[in-house]
């Protein structure tokens, strides 16, 4: 993730921190000073460092479960409004999918437990007032039970809506339950955002905000799901589009980019071998290094999972949400056929819905008639 470093890796799992988190633990710092002095400040970052390490250990909850079911984890990233833990891929049963979501909000809940009992029967809560910890103890005890209660909200993006999504999808399948949940986070977000703008909570708004984006994104990649079920990825790519050789220079990838609306391209070798995929950011960023006369080669992102066209179009959706700019479709002799874009897949879903129907016609046993 981009604005993030790694400040360590636990078997395997990097543990990267996003800079926005630095600086809020930074501005909360200055906030504290201004009311209590050094000592206030002192305190409230070691609370929130330890809070923040909570999270942490409730994302390790998510990953180590999800390992036990074969899911790579490569890392985890800390931002201010919690933990992103990022799988390699979607649990495909229901019931892993529902002990991966759950073990997160457990091991919160564990933690809860035992901030509580530690703040409860440690020693001198009574006869030091001046040391503070068993005070810093109920209040981790106190973060941590918000951490198990709100992610187990039934609403996505938190845990509690995929826990929604695996009960629901056992049984009316994995595109309908996604909409129902995604649904709950929305209508949970309009509620939050509500209650923030009346209460005069800024922070609320924001969560709300997120919750909302967070659950529409869900919510389209389940339509689009739905009506590309059945469907390869030969169906979906796109064949229409500009290649480059490894030998053109940035300075005419970036005339295309300004004359087309292709936003990737393809850099091809003469043998009809995919090199690599040349991206907009990319071409950006050459020329942001003066790159104009680079090869177009040397600015291309070369380690591009791609499928074959009888790849199942779900796989190629999964491939674009874990941020490859576009997905191959290659021959067996790895000569580029199409691609696959979020452009492209969008035209798909509008033209699908404007439709009513999906795309693939569906044996459904019964004869449409009109
Ligand atoms: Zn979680």
């Amino acid at each position: 993730m981009r604005w993030s470093f790694c400040i360590g890796t636990v078997r395997g799992t990097r543990i990267l921190v996003h800079f926005t988190l630095v600086l809020f633990i930074a501005w909360l710092a200055m906030a504290f000073y201004a009311q209590g002095g050094s000592q206030a400040a002192l305190r409230g970052v070691a609370f929130i460092l330890l809070l923040f390490a909570c999270v942490a250990l409730h994302e390790f909850g998510h990953i180590l479960t999800a390992r036990r079911f074969g899911i790579a984890t490569p890392d985890v990233v800390l931002l201010p409004i919690g933990g992103m833990a990022r799988l390699e891929q979607m649990p495909q049963a229901p019931r892993e999918e529902l002990l991966i979501a759950l073990a997160g909000p457990a091991v919160s809940l564990a933690l809860a437990l035992v901030f509580g009992m530690l703040a409860g029967d440690g020693p001198g809560s009574l006869d030091s007032p001046q040391s503070d910890t068993p005070g810093l103890l109920a209040q981790l005890a106190a973060a941590n039970l918000f951490l198990a209660i709100f992610n187990l909200l039934p609403a996505f993006p938190m845990d509690g809506g995929r826990v929604l999504r695996a009960v629901l999808s056992a049984r009316l399948g994995h595109a309908r339950g996604t909409r129902i949940a995604a649904v709950a986070g929305q209508a949970l977000a309009i509620l939050f955002g509500f209650a923030g703008l009346m209460l005069g909570h800024a922070i609320l708004v924001l969560v709300a905000l997120f919750i909302f984006l967070a659950a529409g994104a869900e919510a389209g990649v389940a339509r689009l799901v739905d009506v590309t079920t059945g469907m390869t990825a030969g169906d979906l790519m796109t064949t229409d589009f500009v290649t480059l050789g490894p030998e053109a220079r940035i300075a005419d990838a970036a005339q295309l980019l300004t004359r087309t609306d292709q936003r990737e391209f393809p850099i091809v070798e003469a043998n009809g071998h995919l090199l690599g995929v040349l991206t907009r950011e990319g071409v950006i960023a050459a020329l942001g290094r003066g790159g104009e006369d680079w090869q177009a080669g040397r600015a291309a992102e070369r380690e591009l999972a791609s499928l074959s066209p009888d790849a199942d179009a779900a796989a190629g959706i999964q491939l674009l949400q874990q941020g490859a700019p576009a997905v191959p479709v290659l021959d067996p002799d790895g000569g580029l056929l199409g691609l696959l874009t979020w452009d492209n897949l969008r035209d798909h879903l509008l033209v699908a819905e404007a439709r009513r129907k999906p795309l693939a016609p569906a044996v459904t046993g019964r004869r449409a008639t009109n």
